[in-house]
């Protein structure tokens, strides 16, 4: 367990939440403020893996081809700016269609990637706008940092170790 892992949430933390599901490329903006954390947490040390659930997949509102076209447009405009995002893991259910353990604020996705990533749970952090977001993370251990939605307050790296 050597790496540590700021984990973010997607819609409302990385790109304007509409407060609908976020899907097309055209109505994808990264929120101001965004990347420059990023950038202050990579120059920390932490790898930055983004965790969002996207169950409008299951009630067949848009398709997996839809999140990864938005995810490629996300780790593009970090990667201009000289930010890596090693990966994004998406939970495609929705609890009204089934049930499943990846689903924030369930945990499968968090503890996949800390494996995946030997990360060390009590010096990573999870961001995100709702509480199932900082409810997931600190279900396996990390801290959860609850922000407003779109929010992206420049005081938010003095939260992070
Ligand atoms: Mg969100
Ligand atoms: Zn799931």
């Amino acid at each position: 367990m050597i790496n540590k892992v700021v984990f973010l949430d997607r819609d409302g933390v990385i790109n304007h939440d509409p407060d609908d599901y976020t899907y097309l490329l055209e109505e994808t903006t990264i929120l101001p403020g965004i990347i420059n954390f990023a950038k202050q947490v990579k120059a920390k040390g932490y790898l930055i893996i983004v965790i969002t659930n996207q169950g409008g997949i299951d009630k067949g509102r848009y398709t997996h081809e839809h999140v990864a076209a938005v995810n490629d447009f996300i780790e593009k405009e970090f990667a201009k700016e000289g930010v890596k995002i090693e990966e994004f893991f998406y939970c495609p259910h929705h609890n009204a269609i089934q049930a499943c353990l990846c689903r924030k604020p369930d945990s499968l996705l968090i503890e996949k990637a800390l494996h995946r990533y030997k990360a060390d749970p009590s010096k990573s952090y999870f961001i995100g706008d709702k509480w199932r977001d900082t409810e997931c993370g600190e279900k396996v251990g990390v801290k959860g940092i609850k922000i407003d939605v779109n929010v992206i307050s420049d005081n938010l790296i003095k939260l992070i170790d």
